[in-house]
């Protein structure tokens, strides 16, 4: 009987398979990450990839564009709790920094890296699961901490050797000021109410500092007119403000200053910043940040200052892209070839040894079983297809001998010299290439 072809099932729209080769950007980047992060003294964390929907709902803002309509969220089909993906991963930070006391001896560097979810738009540079790398320096009042993350973001741009990104500051003040913004924003916007699209006119009791954020064209001369945040910051935060900025000029980190930046989310004071590039059309902001001194109270921890940023990775390889960077070899030193299917279990001990003197090292193996190990040519045209640097060979005369042959592949091709089997742990450094650049 003629069983019915089974319907396909398909990714979810706007979340992405990260596949070979491409997948070796990524380990790439990701080691680049972890590099710059040791010599910045930020260490892991890993947090749950679901939370309790509150979480995000305080900790970010019910007026904002991720709790409005761009969250995951799902009822707990056995106990009813509210639950969802999480958006993006500060939240989930100062939660578990405040759930396990982690503030206690004092100020935490971490950082994280991983995917997030958000039910936008699916386009260049946006997408529905997505993955951030993100900072946060936690317990430290200081202006330079907020220095500091900005330099290790511009560090990560050089070491990854892109060019083409202009950094962007702002300072929000504090709550008291921000408070005295808004009573002057209401009455700016009330005055032209006319002139406001839905979306603002919601806002505009509500969260009238998200109005600026807007991205409607018509409402920009509007916005241009508005009372100006910077009128209402308090002489402390300005300090905090100028400490950061002579820190980022003893660097020789350039900024400019953009008083209209104030960031999606509602946790952030003073110091705010994005790493902007040109080259991604509407999508250009590739790290995005600030100081959220109230965040940890909020999220229900003793007060605890805080600074951070989230770099979104997918831009970040878009740009790569875009200026023909990063590496996407996975290089194979060897490629190990043999005739005789009998020989397998001694050669893999062969293999195994290379291994562990840290030979890359993949073993012929047939796609079609009824085909068999496939003849010698073909298995040398296959290592050769691989990329590896060099063939060893498993032939049956000098197997007899306790032997194998080493072909190289590359400079030198057709080079070959005979070694023994035994001493495989002496010419396995013959094999190694230097590590991947
Ligand atoms: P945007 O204004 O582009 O929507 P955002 O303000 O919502 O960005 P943040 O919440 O600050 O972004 O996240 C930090 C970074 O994560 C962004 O600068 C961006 O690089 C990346 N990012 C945010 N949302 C997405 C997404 N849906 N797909 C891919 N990357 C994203
Ligand atoms: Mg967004």
């Amino acid at each position: 009987m003629v069983q019915p072809k089974k319907e396909k099932i398909t990714s979810i729209k706007g979340m992405n398979d990260i596949l070979p080769p491409a997948s070796a950007r990524w380990e790439w980047l990701e080691e680049k990450v972890r590099a710059l992060m040791a010599r910045y003294a930020y260490r892991n964390i890993r947090t749950p990839i679901v939370e309790n929907t509150a979480l995000f709902v305080r900790g970010l803002g019910e007026v904002t564009d991720i709790v409005e309509k761009e969250m995951y969220s799902f009822t707990d089909r056995l106990n009813g709790e509210a639950l969802t993906l999480r958006p993006e991963n500060t939240a989930g930070v100062v939660r578990a920094v405040t759930e396990n006391s982690l503030l206690r001896d004092g100020g935490k560097r971490l950082y994280y890296m991983g995917p997030m979810f958000r039910h936008e738009r699916p386009q260049r540079g946006r997408y529905r699961q997505f993955h951030q790398i993100g900072a946060e320096a936690l317990g430290f009042p200081g202006a330079e901490i907020d220095a500091e993350l900005i330099l290790l973001a511009h560090s990560l741009w050089q070491e990854l050797g892109l060019a083409n990104i202009r950094l962007e500051l702002n300072t929000l003040g504090e709550p008291a000021g921000r408070s005295a913004h808004r009573v002057a924003l209401i009455g700016y916007f009330e005055a032209h109410i006319d002139s406001l699209d839905e979306d603002s006119r919601r806002r505009l009791h509500q969260n009238p500092l998200r109005i600026l954020d807007s991205k409607n064209p018509s409402m920009q001369s509007l916005i241009e007119g508005a009372p100006q945040l910077r009128n209402y910051v308090d002489a402390e935060s300005l300090k905090h403000f100028d400490r950061v900025t002579q820190i980022l000029d003893a660097n020789g980190v350039p900024w400019s200053f953009n008083p209209r930046l104030v960031r999606g989310l509602d946790y952030y004071n003073r110091t705010v910043f994005e790493f902007i590039t040109s080259e991604l059309g509407s999508q250009g902001t590739i790290c995005g940040g600030g100081r959220y001194d109230y965040l940890v109270e909020e999220i229900g921890g003793k007060p605890a200052p805080a600074v951070g940023w989230a770099i979104g990775a997918e831009r970040v390889f878009e740009l790569l892209h875009q200026q023909a960077l990063g590496s996407e070899t996975c290089q194979l030193d060897a490629y190990a070839v043999l005739p005789d299917e009998q020989l397998l279990p001694e050669a893999s001990v062969v293999l195994e040894q290379l291994r562990r003197c840290g030979v890359r090292v993949q073993m012929h193996s047939p796609t079609n079983a009824a085909e068999g190990m496939g003849s010698m040519k073909s298995q040398l045209r296959r290592a050769d297809a691989s990329g590896a640097r060099a063939a060893i060979i498993f032939g049956t005369d000098e197997f007899a001998r306790g032997t194998c042959i080493v072909k190289s592949l590359r400079d030198g091709a057709g080079e070959q010299r005979e070694e023994r089997l035994q001493d495989a742990a002496r010419w396995a450094s013959g094999l190694l290439t230097s590590a991947i650049s």
